[in-house]
């Protein structure tokens, strides 16, 4: 099984799922409007270079005319995205360019910031670089059939992505080729999947068993919230083997009543979804 999604199968999955889930329905109509977007930019042949090292090196990258098209992005999800978010977006579009500049070097040299406004700025600079990040890893601008690296091969203990140095969004479960039930974590940006032991935390790295809680609920068979009672960060996994259909960015935020659940209980997650949780 392949751990990479192409973005009109995103698109088709937010629109399954806003149709059983109407509680998310506002947010994933979003999503596949952005989706959308990514995948327009993904075909686009003035992307720069060198999103992927820049990020992994936490340096900035000329951006050119690309950066131009961030206004693009900002357009969409003012008309959009639920009301915080469509906030943010307009004022970015509507401010100075250097803003707009400036955002992009701030997600590429940055780590995660904290208080919403912040976090929801940080969103929309990595959903632009997304498109742009994946071309680069996967080659063939996330369209199914090539096979990544670090899918195949062996475990990888980092707790960031191999190729850019992001954190991971969510962890799979699958029947990989080479072994059943495997793990693996999903990059934030460039949508690299790597094997990662699956009883260690992608935050801390605690590794005990009795430091782990897992929480799941009916509304969602195949996904699981793996929570670390050692430093409180939480993982959200999405087992592949009981719904071969899902599609981990989608089903994420589809299933927003579980991070609003882990987040109540005083969890933090490992790298906020779109929806800023
Ligand atoms: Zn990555
Ligand atoms: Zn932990």
């Amino acid at each position: 099984m392949r751990l990479r999604w192409a973005w009109e199968q995103r698109r088709r999955r937010a629109t399954e799922l806003a149709a059983r889930h109407p509680e998310a329905a506002a947010v994933l109509t979003f999503y596949q409007e952005v989706a959308g977007f990514q995948q327009i930019l993904a075909t686009r042949p003035e992307a720069p270079a060198g999103v992927v090292e820049a990020r992994r090196h936490r340096r900035t990258v000329a951006l050119d005319g690309a950066a131009r098209r961030l206004e693009g992005l900002l357009d969409v999800v003012s008309r959009a995205a639920p009301a915080p978010m469509a906030e943010v977006a307009w004022l970015l579009r509507t401010g100075p360019a250097e803003v707009r500049e400036a955002l992009l070097a701030q997600y590429l040299t940055g780590e995660t910031p904290g208080g919403d406004e912040e976090v929801r700025r940080w969103l929309l600079a990595r959903s632009f670089l997304q498109p742009y990040a994946a071309r680069e890893v996967d080659g063939r601008g996330g369209t199914p059939g090539a096979t990544a690296g670090a899918e195949a091969g062996d475990l990888h203990p980092a707790r960031v992505c191999p190729r850019c140095g992001s954190a991971p969004l969510v962890g799979v479960l699958s029947d990989t080729g080479r072994e059943e039930g495997a793990f693996h974590l999903i990059c934030s940006l460039c949508g690299e999947p790597w094997r990662y032991p699956r009883l260690v935390c992608t935050l801390c790295g605690e590794e005990r068993a009795g430091a782990r809680t897992y929480f799941q609920a009916d509304a969602f068979p195949h996904l699981r919230l793996d929570c670390c009672g050692t430093c409180g960060g939480y993982l959200k996994v999405t087992d592949l083997r009981r719904q071969a259909l899902a599609v981990p960015d989608a089903d994420d935020l589809a299933s927003l009543t579980l991070d609003l659940w882990a987040q109540g209980q005083g969890y933090t997650k490992v790298e906020p979804n779109l929806a800023g949780l």
